[in-house]
């Protein structure tokens, strides 16, 4: 796990790319709202379905704490909330073991404690106080399917054909999942380990964080395409890179992962209007818990996949 969980203290409109937070100081602490979106409502594909469930882990308790689920260790804890083991272990000085975690195990979460709701569920957040505008006014969405002059630029973001269709079983955008939840991206599957690579040019808003049963996510920013969450990449093999870094179409940026509890592997591909930059991608309102910028990206996998493979 990297050190690059994010704030999300952040008025609109969204900047760039936010900095990993970390153990800097002077520093602000990364807001509570952070990891109520991030991590209450875990990817849950179908594929999941017997998969325990793990939605709503967090909701149940108490501001501040956290239940351990399996699979997690304390350095993926503190990545997703955006602490450090260190600080972790100092909440809860009970633990004698850090590598000896139990599931089902309450933990403290250190600077969510003293906050006034940090951990709370309710899927309408207050938001920060918006911050002085930037020098530059933002840029309108483009949500909508994009035009040709960027075709070119666009590349599948894997090298080799996906082994199944990203438009039937439980693969498609908008799938039926537990709980009511509908599939927020579309599975292009593919042997673990595979590279992946950015679909387009692009600059990295987020570098690997903890997305779902042992894989991680990234999210990249296209211009002319959108918001690029690559869900599901591997946590063990890793391509380093950095918040604020820019990659080029084509560009490895990542491994395919293996989801633990199912021993499948695959990308978990989303897609949002750019105006979800730096936000809170997953979130608990909304038939696909996310954010309202989601765009179904089945018309653009299906054109990556034509500009690559036909
Ligand atoms: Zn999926």
């Amino acid at each position: 796990m990297s050190n690059d969980d994010t704030p999300f203290d952040l008025g609109p409109p969204p900047p760039i790319f936010i900095p990993p937070p970390g153990p800097v100081a002077g520093a602000p602490p990364p807001a509570p709202v952070a990891f109520v979106a991030r991590t209450v409502v875990p990817e849950t594909p179908a594929h999941a379905a017997h998969a325990p469930q793990k939605i709503m882990a967090l909701s149940a308790k108490a501001p501040g704490s956290y239940t351990v689920k399996s699979g997690d260790t304390l350095g993926a804890i503190a990545d997703t909330h955006g602490t450090t083991v260190s600080a972790i272990l100092k909440a809860n000085p009970q633990i004698s073991n850090p590598n000896q975690i139990s599931v089902g195990q309450q933990l403290k979460l250190p600077g969510a404690s003293s906050g006034t709701g940090g951990a709370s569920p309710q899927p309408s957040q207050p938001k920060p106080p918006p911050k002085k505008p930037p020098p530059k006014k933002p840029k309108p969405d483009k949500d909508d399917d994009k035009d040709s002059k960027t075709e070119h630029k666009l590349i599948f973001p894997l090298w080799k054909k996906p082994t199944a269709s990203w438009k039937d079983g439980p693969r498609y955008f908008g799938c039926p999942r537990s709980g009511g939840r509908k599939h927020g991206g579309v599975d292009l599957y593919a042997p673990f380990g595979s590279k992946i690579r950015a679909i387009a040019d692009g600059v990295i808003i987020r570098p690997p964080y903890f997305f779902y049963d042992g894989t991680n996510a990234l999210e990249v920013y296209h211009p002319g395409v959108g918001v690029v969450r690559y869900g599901e990449i591997s946590s063990s093999k890793r391509v380093s890179v950095r918040a604020g870094q820019k990659v080029k179409r084509g560009e490895h940026i990542a491994y395919v992962g293996l989801l633990d509890s199912l021993g499948m592997s695959m990308i978990h591909f989303e897609l949002y209007g750019e105006r979800a930059r730096g936000q809170a991608l997953t979130q608990m309102s909304g038939p696909y818990r996310r954010h309202p910028a989601l765009v179904n990206p089945t018309k653009l996998v299906d054109k990556l996949y034509k500009l690559t493979f036909k």
